[in-house]
């Protein structure tokens, strides 16, 4: 410990992090992401630290000495985005047998520039639901630590799954003895990996509860980890405080994952009544990640996606979109969440108009990806809103998104944690 302590706090004193003013952002308008309200001429005012301290008319406030607000009169400012589903460190060239020349380190590096690219297209927080190598714990500490640019992340290290299955790797016969890191057999070795994992930096776990799309050799439908064995990982990952994502098709996986416990069920593609009733009853989160289905039939074939996983989208692409509307009309509990690194990284916001498309308000697909992300995340007292007391995450568009969602595909301006990620407003 003696040893240990002052080289930690070595690295937080050359944290650029640990340097920031207080700082101010005028708002021609504000979007209130909870009540849906549009309120005009506001100011944002926030302290050192980067949280903010006061929401208000710009009229009524003077501000702190030495302080001039950045002028955002002609934009509307809506809390940064937050993306519960993502792979920063995988991009959508590396499928099928061109993934296995990919290295570890290469994927960290991969992982900066979409970093990058998700911050600025005004996603300031993410979700990263898999990784190789731990390389989205180095993503996540390098970003803390002010060395990149990038999003705030939460993480989980590599998805926990059965032998064989869709968080396997399947590409190799049985000569090269390949297993992926998160392998884990049975409940009691299910546990294990999750304090494995947990130990290694996880700020969540992610599992693959059913088979999958982009894997080898197994159905979406059809069920992989078991009940009990899923029962473990929850009980064990809520004792040591950590949430679990399930990676889940079908439709009994899904039903085994709510009664589980576990706390968000991705992709949710086959959900049935059932289902839904029971992740309202439980308040489990679900995620449907319904615009990269465009991406896998258009350019899935070009990215190396193996043939088998293009038949897979189209027979479950449509049934996931018609399930999504069908489960947000009963009134269940939707998060944003897109599995970024399918499709390109950046272009996150094309799922707000999908959305909008299958029956959401565009105020409705907002909240998604602000609110009720920030619940989902664990960070409600944190991110999601513009308000006191939570960090200045804020970007702004033109044009209103309300009436029509896909301006946030166009973000001009970026600040996280107070700090200036991106303006298209500034003088020139
Ligand atoms: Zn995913």
């Amino acid at each position: 410990m003696r040893k240990i302590l002052p080289f930690t706090l070595f690295l937080f004193a050359v944290s650029p992090l640990a340097y920031s003013a207080p700082g101010a952002v005028r708002c021609g308008k504000l979007l209130d992401v909870r009540s849906g309200q549009v309120l005009s001429d506001q100011m944002v005012v926030f302290d050192a630290s980067g949280t903010i301290i006061s929401v208000s008319a710009s009229s009524s406030i003077k501000l702190p000495n030495g302080v001039t607000a950045i002028d955002l009169s002609n934009a509307t400012c809506l809390p940064g985005l937050i993306d519960v589903h993502t792979h920063l460190t995988g991009d959508p060239t590396g499928n099928g047998y061109a993934s296995l020349g990919i290295s570890v380190p290469r994927e960290s590096i991969t992982g900066v520039k979409n970093a990058r690219l998700t911050v600025r297209a005004g996603f300031t927080t993410v979700r990263n639901v898999g990784a190789s190598g731990y390389t989205d714990v180095a993503l996540r500490d390098g970003i803390d630590a002010g060395e990149i640019e990038g999003p705030r992340m939460r993480v989980s290290g590599p998805p926990l799954g059965i032998t064989g299955g869709h968080c396997d790797n399947n590409l190799l016969p049985s000569e090269f003895h390949y297993k992926a890191e998160g392998v884990a057999d049975g409940p009691w070795a299910a546990r294990a990996k999750v304090r494995e994992t947990v130990k290694y930096g996880a700020n969540l776990i992610k599992i693959c509860a059913s088979g999958g799309v982009l894997s080898k050799g197994d159905q979406p439908g059809t069920p992989q980890y078991t009940l009990e064995e899923m029962q473990a990982i929850a009980e064990e990952a809520h004792k040591l405080g950590r949430k679990v994502a399930a990676h889940a098709h079908g439709t009994q996986s899904i039903k085994g994952a709510i009664r589980a416990a576990i706390d968000s069920i991705e992709h949710s593609s086959l959900i049935d009544d059932e289902g839904i009733a029971l992740a309202k009853q439980r308040g489990t989160y679900l995620v449907f990640d319904i615009y990269n289905d465009d991406f896998i039939l258009q350019e899935g074939a070009r990215a190396g996606m193996l043939p088998e996983s293009i038949e897979k989208e189209k027979k479950i692409g449509r049934l996931q979109r018609e399930n999504f509307r069908h489960a947000h009309q009963s009134g269940a509990k939707i998060a944003f969440g897109t599995d970024a690194g399918v499709y390109p990284h950046g272009e996150n916001a094309k799922q707000f108009g999908k959305m909008v498309e299958w029956g959401m308000k565009p105020i409705e697909a907002i909240q998604a990806a602000t609110v009720n992300a920030a619940e989902l995340v664990g960070w409600g007292d944190k991110i999601g809103t513009l308000e006191t007391n939570h960090f200045a995450d804020l970007i702004a568009v033109s044009g209103d998104p309300l009436s029509e969602v896909h301006v946030l595909e166009a973000v001009k301006f970026v600040m996280k944690g107070g700090t200036v990620v991106r303006n298209e407003y500034a003088a020139k």
